[in-house]
């Protein structure tokens, strides 16, 4: 598949599920209000589209949410979607708050998942549980040395906010060097209505990584995972260290990627409101040749890049879903 400007689209992030058991600051209002089950693309449903998609050349998938680990019986999709690995899919992976993992990281193992990423942006008790407004961080990291022991590599993404952990990577690179663990930094992104004022969270990565240059030696790499990070070697720890910058740094030029939300509607980018729906095709009885017209016609509408403007004065989001619903 390849987009209007010549980019191949090769990764495909499917969303299972809006609904999540935390609600961070960042990603979602404290009363959100979530989907009916009967809007939601049921698993074989997912199945099956993330099937045509690997028929048509897509190579990684990455599940996400919401917090995809809280839809019922998802292993069945791990596990079903694991059974493509060698047969076109090259990469299967997740997005994951941690919450659950402890419970689900040998069965991931199992499914042919061998990366995952867990979110967290503090090792602070209390921190965390403001961020994510209840969260406990006690099964996410009992969930982190799960997956660990399971042999699956972790890489921890953290959202950087203005004044809420900006002080807190420093230990979160020790200890994720520790811990063997890779850290990524992710910028804040206008997204969805949340009850706050996101210019006031916005922090611009570049200003946080010479502040880790301070204290840590930050080598180029060519490193990539096939995703929008920036990587820099760790000489102290032998980990790496990711940067996503949205925001400060045009990000589009390589993008790779669509994403499927979970009512199968396929946003061919994270920052534009155009979309296909597919639920619509596949419960009108589509072929498998209808549903590949389908995906082709989707991606020949992907746009160049995205627009994300905070709209100051109007204090709205640049993109009016929230992140939660796109995957993040
Ligand atoms: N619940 C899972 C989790 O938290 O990892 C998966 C879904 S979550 C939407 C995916 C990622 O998007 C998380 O790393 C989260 O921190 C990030 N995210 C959510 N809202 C964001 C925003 N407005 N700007 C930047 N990143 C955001
Ligand atoms: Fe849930 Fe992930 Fe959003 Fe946090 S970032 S509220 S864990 S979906």
């Amino acid at each position: 598949m390849i987009d209007p400007f010549g980019r191949a689209i090769t990764y495909l992030r499917v969303s299972v599920t809006d609904r999540c058991d935390l609600r961070c600051v960042y990603c979602m209002a404290e009363d959100m209000t979530f989907l009916p089950k009967r809007d939601l693309l049921t698993l074989e449903e997912l199945d099956r589209l993330c099937a045509a998609f690997i028929r048509l050349g897509t190579t990684k998938i990455r599940i996400t949410g919401g917090e995809p680990l809280v839809r019922r019986d998802v292993m069945q999709l791990f596990q079903r979607l694991g059974t493509r690995l060698g047969n076109g899919l090259n990469e299967l992976t997740v997005t994951t708050n941690g919450t659950q993992l402890a419970k689900h990281a040998q069965t991931l193992a199992e499914a042919g998942v061998r990366r995952i990423n867990v979110s967290l942006d503090t090792l602070d008790p209390v921190l965390f549980g403001q961020i994510t407004r209840w969260g406990k961080i006690e099964p996410i990291l009992d969930g982190i040395f799960a997956a660990k022991a399971a042999g699956l590599a972790v890489k921890i993404n953290a959202v950087a906010m203005k004044g809420v952990n900006e002080d807190q990577f420093d230990g979160m690179l020790a200890w994720c060097g520790e811990h063997g663990l890779d850290l990524c930094l992710i910028e804040t992104m206008p997204m969805g209505d949340i009850n706050g004022d996101r210019t006031d969270q916005y922090l611009p990565l570049s200003i946080v990584r010479s502040r880790l240059r301070k204290h840590w030696t930050l080598e180029d790499t060519d490193y990539r995972t096939g995703g929008p990070a920036r990587y820099f070697d760790v000489k102290e720890t032998g980990r790496r260290i990711g940067f996503i910058t949205p925001m400060t740094h045009n990000f589009c030029e390589s993008c790779n990627r669509v994403r499927l939300t979970c009512t199968g509607t396929l946003y061919m980018c994270l920052g534009q409101d155009d979309a296909a729906d597919f639920r619509s095709v596949l419960r009108a009885g589509a072929t498998d040749a209808e549903l590949e017209d389908a995906i082709h016609a989707a991606i020949a509408r992907k746009p160049k890049g995205h627009d994300f403007i905070i709209d100051r004065r109007h204090d709205k989001p640049a993109v009016a879903r929230h992140m939660s619903v796109t995957g993040g």
